[in-house]
């Protein structure tokens, strides 16, 4: 096959800015609320959290922010990342689509997240800051935090949702390499921890509760700040790195997307690979349909409400508006760990209320159908939440096949499923069911959400 498969960017093409797709909106994306006043949210409410330079970037009206050298430096460990035109899941697929995968696998916790948590820790480094907490759900998050922290000397405390530190006890030892220290959550560190505990010792816990449990912790040291691994917006900043590179990539070759699909937890790898692209669409330049994909178990965007909610369970957190199923909702415990989250990116969801993106929930048997098909024509096995943008951009490449279509459809693998075989073995030996979402439960959660008078 004389095609290249394997798109690269030399090094001195990599993107040196970050993109804030904030001033290219149509209107501007609601303010976070102080919880107590519920008024707009100024940088003070957050000094305690955060260090003031990502406190500026969150709510920065720059379109574009430089990216520092020393950060440059540290992502050259592994960027530019590949972009791959998937010519051998296409033949599987009997497909005339074009499907080409940005792959950020490559990195050295395996996911997209270090091209967030690099930054976030090198902030905090300049300030000060001696260590940092944070709260990570399928281990994901925490060994890249883990990582960064190494990198630039800062300690790493980590709460890991209970559930999976007992799944995924080569994720905490991975942490642990890189010099984390990690809890289950609830934990007994804490005295929300401890009240979850004795209500129930064998709690699952979730990413709201871990983050509270983070949270808490971070507050009480001046020399502490926390971290989050997704839904604000300086970490989909952090992220449009990808789909920076994957602009210049495609441009290589002379494509344009015409549909982009992503995964969507919190947000972030979807924002990162989707916010350039959505910027070319409003420039006129391209027009790709651009989809948010998320699990029918945790229907955030599909089945949750536009309303502001608190970040964490135990309500510490900024209000933010979002698409949120309540932040009791405490989600089954499906594969894809990492799209567990009640949440939504405010501004995920904020272009979603626009109408700029659309959004599909897929049952996970069908996406790990897909995931396989994947692994078998193109050799890498995705990590479980990608698992959900491969079956979306089957779906569509099928579609094509119906049609008769040459679309080009563009999608990220935003992490590789090394650590994540359990889940394979469940779905090879006929175990994996699909959990559809009861309106009741979603009714119950939604029941914790705050009335705010201006929504
Ligand atoms: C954390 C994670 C996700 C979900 O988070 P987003 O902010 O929605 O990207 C998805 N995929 C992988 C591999 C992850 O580690």
């Amino acid at each position: 096959m004389s095609q290249q498969t394997k798109i690269l960017l030399e090094e001195h093409e990599m993107p040196r800015r970050w993109y804030n797709i904030v001033p290219d909106l149509p209107e501007p994306p609601p303010p976070p609320l102080h919880p107590g006043t519920h008024q707009p949210a100024v940088a003070e409410d957050f000094a305690a959290l955060f260090p003031k330079a990502l406190i500026a970037q969150e709510m920065s009206q720059e379109r574009y922010i430089d990216i520092p050298d020393q950060i440059l430096e540290v992502y050259r460990l592994w960027r530019p990342s590949p972009l791959f035109r998937a010519h051998r899941l296409e033949k599987l697929l009997d497909t005339p689509a074009k499907i080409y995968y940005k792959y950020e696998g490559v990195s050295p916790a395996g996911s997209h997240k270090p091209n967030t948590a690099v930054p976030q820790v090198f902030y905090n480094a300049q300030e000060g800051i001696r260590k940092l907490t944070t709260e990570t759900g399928a281990g994901q998050w925490g060994s890249s935090l883990a990582f960064a922290c190494a990198q630039f000397g800062l300690e790493c405390e980590i709460w890991q949702v209970a559930a999976s530190y007992r799944a995924k006890p080569y994720r905490r030892t991975m942490m642990e390499v890189w010099g984390g220290k990690v809890h289950p959550s609830p934990s007994q560190v804490t005295a929300y921890g401890r009240e979850l505990l004795a209500q129930d010792p064998q709690h699952p816990g979730s990413l709201g509760i871990a983050i509270s449990e983070a949270v808490m912790e971070a507050v009480e040291d001046p020399q502490t700040r926390y971290a989050l691994g997704s839904v604000l917006n300086h970490v989909l900043l952090h992220q449009t790195i990808i789909g920076e590179e994957a602009l210049l990539q495609l441009a290589k070759v002379g494509d344009t997307p015409d549909v982009l699909v992503g995964c969507t937890g919190g947000g972030s790898n979807f924002g990162g690979l989707a916010f350039p692209f959505l910027r070319e669409k409003l420039k006129g330049n391209m027009d790709p349909v651009i989809r948010c994909v998320e699990p029918t178990a945790c229907p955030t965007l599909t089945k949750g409400q536009y309303r502001y909610d608190f970040g964490d369970t135990a309500g510490l957190t900024p209000l933010m508006k979002m698409h949120t199923l309540g932040h009791a909702f405490i989600p089954e415990p499906i594969h894809a760990g990492g799209l567990r989250y009640h949440g939504m990116a405010p501004l995920v969801s904020h272009i979603y209320a626009l109408g700029l993106v659309e959004a599909i929930a897929i049952p996970q048997t069908e996406c790990f159908a897909g995931a396989l098909q994947f692994a078998r024509a193109e050799g890498i096995v995705p990590a479980p939440e990608p698992t959900h943008a491969i079956a979306a951009a089957v779906r569509e490449a099928l579609a094509c096949k119906e049609s008769g279509e040459e679309k080009t459809i563009l999608t990220a693998l935003c992490g590789h499923g090394h650590l994540d075989l359990g889940s394979y073995e469940k779905y090879l030996a006929g175990e994996m069911v699909d959990l559809d979402l009861a309106d009741e439960q979603i009714e119950a959660a939604m029941q914790s959400v705050p009335e705010i008078s201006s929504t």
